[in-house]
């Protein structure tokens, strides 16, 4: 099964991904990922965005398409894929369709006063990365796997959050519409626990 997974920042689109991927056993094609691997191995296309992204330009939606469109055509991707990152506009979407057949589209819904309250409290690791909340850990603002301090991300502050909330969801709104229309957008409820989303998101599947 072909799967777009769609979510707003603190919907826990990463913990659904890695979740579903190993029931399911498709890959997660995050395009974050694989831009970051097409640039490292310095590939031809990896160049070319390269080449974008050093004069400080957006990389042109038909690199980023190539770059899908790659990996999507590689064997692991015969039985299905679970795709995080990609389409981002109708545009993409489109595109998408002309070299693959998207079976469904799961939008992880989770409410903003929710999403917002989610990535506030959220505190990160500053050595390790482990993320944590503070409705779980208190004052306490060390690491309990590497001791490391646990820091307030600027990203995660109050202003940020609603600004990234408000552009994703501009951004998203039509996208949502697309798929929509096409029958294939399935909702999903993000608010509960994460192995209930993820039972929500395998009864959407059926
Ligand atoms: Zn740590």
């Amino acid at each position: 099964m072909n799967i777009v997974l769609l979510g707003a920042p603190g919907a826990g689109k990463g913990t659904q991904a890695s979740m579903l991927c190993e029931m399911l056993n498709i890959p997660h094609i995050s395009t974050g990922d694989i831009f970051r691997r097409h640039i490292k191995e310095l590939t031809p296309i990896g160049k070319i965005a390269k080449s974008y992204i050093d004069r400080g330009e957006l990389v042109p939606d038909s690199v980023t398409e190539e770059i899908v469109r790659l990996r999507l055509a590689e064997a692991d991707c015969k039985n299905g894929y679970l795709l995080d990152g990609f389409p981002r506009t109708v545009a993409q979407a489109k595109a998408l369709e002309g070299f693959s057949k998207v079976d469904v589209v799961i939008e992880i819904d989770v409410p903003h006063e929710k999403l917002m309250h989610r990535i506030i409290g959220r505190r990160v690791c500053g050595k390790c990365a482990e993320s944590y909340h503070v409705d779980f850990i208190g004052e306490k603002r060390v690491c309990e796997k590497c001791g490391g301090d646990l820091i307030h991300r600027d990203d995660d502050k109050e202003d940020t959050v609603k600004e990234r909330l408000f552009v994703y969801a501009n951004k998203t709104a039509p996208l949502i519409d697309f798929y929509a229309e096409r029958g294939i957008l399935k909702k999903v409820n993000g608010d509960l626990a994460a192995k209930d989303v993820l039972s929500e998101i395998s009864k959407a599947l059926k």
